[in-house]
């Protein structure tokens, strides 16, 4: 628990310092982006400076997918919480999803029919599910198996008292497996760290797990991961149980913010 603390505290204020620099950083990406686009228009294919303007073309796009990261996981912004159900946005998903884990990646649902409702903002459900299949890709480059389960749940006091931050009572779990790499302990102990990647500079930016437990702990849940190299991976979530009826939810937003390829 006072590891969990110290996690939400060092979260808050590299998100309150970062937020601060990736808005205004933002503003002068989409300058430089904007203006090498631009200058890429005009001039010949064969101009010499050709080549450097793309340069700066794409590292500009580079950047601004990582402030966009930076942005995404420091936004103090207002929770929207809604109740949704989530095999809607699983199902809503699945056209991007299968964008993401492209053709070598067999993508699998598996959806209790009877599932719970859940008050939750489905923008944020969305990233988090974004963030957990972008990483089930990348873990299984050979391709493989990507597995999207709903159930409900109910954890009892037994559970609870085995597991420190959770209270007891009905539950809605949805979990992300894949058959992939793996992880060691010692990556797994530092995965929801913010900044801690194993990937390739310009790969990963160690911010996609350090978003995805702000928003589940942000929002009432519980997320644990059971992993093993060579064996695959699966990331369990759980989100308490909403009494109420599914109130319709735009699913417009989500356009414009997947990120292409
Ligand atoms: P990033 O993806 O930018 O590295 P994340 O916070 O999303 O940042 O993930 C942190 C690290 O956790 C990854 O670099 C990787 O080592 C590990 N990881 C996350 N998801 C998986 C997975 N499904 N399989 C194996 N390793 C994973």
């Amino acid at each position: 628990l006072e590891e969990q603390l110290r996690q939400m505290q060092k979260m808050e204020v590299i998100g309150r310092f970062t937020g601060g620099i990736a808005h205004d950083f933002n503003n002068y990406l989409t300058a430089i982006t904007g203006f090498s686009q631009l200058a890429l228009m005009q001039i010949d294919n064969n101009h010499p400076a050709r080549r450097n303007i793309e340069n700066v073309v794409n590292s500009a796009e580079k950047a601004s997918v990582l402030t966009r990261q930076l942005l995404a996981f420091s936004r103090r912004q207002v929770m929207q919480p809604q109740v949704v159900n989530l095999n809607t946005i699983v199902i809503d998903m699945t056209k991007i999803i299968k964008r993401i884990i492209g053709e070598d990646i067999q993508l699998r649902t598996v959806l209790d029919p009877d599932l719970w409702n859940v008050r939750v903002d489905p923008g944020q459900i969305e990233q988090v599910i974004m963030n957990l299949v972008s990483n089930a890709r990348d873990a299984m480059p050979n391709g493989g198996m990507l597995t999207i389960q709903t159930t409900n749940a109910l954890l009892d006091e037994e559970y609870a008292k085995r597991h420190v931050s959770v209270i007891p009572g009905n539950y809605v779990m949805i979990a992300v497996e894949d058959t992939g790499v793996g992880m060691t302990e010692d990556i797994k102990s530092h995965i929801f760290e913010p900044f801690f990647t194993t990937k390739e500079l310009g790969k990963g930016t160690g911010l996609g797990l350090a978003t995805v437990y702000g928003i589940i702990k942000q929002s009432g849940g519980n997320i644990w991961v059971y992993s093993e190299p060579g064996q695959g991976t699966i990331f369990k979530i759980y989100l308490p149980k909403s009494e109420e009826k599914v109130t319709s939810y735009v699913t417009t937003e989500r356009i414009d913010t997947i990120p292409s390829g």
